[in-house]
């Protein structure tokens, strides 16, 4: 089994050095400036390794059968796919590639980002006998050795690399799929505390939601980032710069205040129905809460926000708690 993931391991260290050749080389000039018009550098393309599949069934094939790998070795890297007739053609064509490489430096899967028009936006590796999505995250290998006190934890490939070119060296990313608890511990291994900046749109809020219970789990303490005016980090640096990211992170909200504020948005407070439903479910959110103290400045909150009698809501989340109980 070792020597079944070493060579796996040197394949995928070869196909890596394969891809980047072709992105830097004559026939990347399309794909280069692809990456130049979003804004990415050489310096950075060169730190994240990223790489260019050209729109051919067997370049890759080729190439690391010339370096003396079978082509049952290369599928069960999933580096090709086993065709109808019995051959094999390239898992990755026309795509952008985004070595995944894991904290011991290893190679252990690549993600590409589609070029054209057919096919999946993103494909990435299927299990293999060194690759386990979730228990691996993009740039881990990077972001582990940061100096900043806490990680933030973005939805895709090009955020994080986007992110870590605008000077932030703690930027990772789960790999096309949901956020694992095996994921959340990776993360708590290394820091105490994580922004959770997803994309704005409907999908990343709700998946932001779900984060937030699973890496409070892992014992994080979670804070949230939402991009406004773009639809995720990527583009927010893109428009905005990383000055203005920097202050977002820098006032990212707490689990609580962004789940208050995303609750805020279903009612309309200027009716006393409104402020009534809104309070109450303020009230059995708080009644959740594990710290007194942050249900007491939550409490005082939305006393002076909604000018109601403080006492008035305690004994509300009193209610709720003695309820739950
Ligand atoms: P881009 O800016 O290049 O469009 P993105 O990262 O903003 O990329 P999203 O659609 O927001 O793209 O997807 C976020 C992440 O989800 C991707 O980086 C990728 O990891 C994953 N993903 C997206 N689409 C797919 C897909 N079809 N299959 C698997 N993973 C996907
Ligand atoms: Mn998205
Ligand atoms: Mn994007
Ligand atoms: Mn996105």
């Amino acid at each position: 089994a070792l020597k079944v993931r070493a060579k796996v391991l040197e394949m995928n260290r070869e196909a890596a050095r394969f891809y980047y050749h072709m992105l830097t080389g004559d026939q990347g000039k399309g794909a280069l400036a692809y990456l130049h018009g979003r804004g990415l550098t050489d310096k950075t393309i060169t730190r994240f390794g990223l790489g260019y599949a050209r729109d051919n069934w067997d370049d890759l094939l080729r190439h690391l059968q010339q370096k003396g790998f079978t082509p049952e070795e290369i599928i069960s890297a999933n580096l090709a796919s086993r065709s109808q007739k019995g051959g094999a053609y390239d898992q990755f064509r026309n795509r952008i590639i985004f070595p995944i490489i894991d904290i011991r430096g290893n190679v252990v899967a690549f993600g590409g980002r589609n070029l054209g028009e057919s096919g999946p936006k993103y494909l990435n590796s299927s299990e293999t006998p060194v690759y386990n999505k979730s228990r691996n995250l993009y740039a881990l290998n990077i972001a582990k050795a940061t100096k900043e006190k806490r990680f933030i934890l973005a939805e895709g490939y090009m955020d994080v690399v986007a992110i870590h070119q605008g000077g932030f060296d703690n930027a990772v990313a789960s790999l096309g799929t949901a956020l694992t608890s095996e994921q959340a511990r990776m993360i708590a291994s290394y820091t105490g505390e994580i922004v959770v900046s997803y994309d704005a749109d409907e999908a990343g809020q709700k998946a932001t939601k779900r984060a937030i219970g699973i890496l409070e789990q892992a014992g994080l303490t979670v804070r949230v980032l939402k991009v406004e005016g773009a639809k995720d980090p990527d583009e927010f640096i893109k428009k905005y710069g990383s000055a203005r990211f920097r202050m977002l992170l820098d006032g990212s909200s707490g689990a609580t205040e962004y789940a208050l504020s995303k609750l805020k948005t279903k009612y309309n407070l200027e009716l006393p129905d409104g402020r009534v439903g809104y309070l109450k479910e303020a009230c059995g959110l708080l009644a959740s809460l594990k710290s007194p103290v942050e249900r007491d400045v939550y409490a005082g909150r939305l006393s002076a926000q909604l000018n109601v009698q403080k006492q008035a809501i305690e004994e509300q989340v009193k209610g709720f708690i003695e309820r739950d109980k």
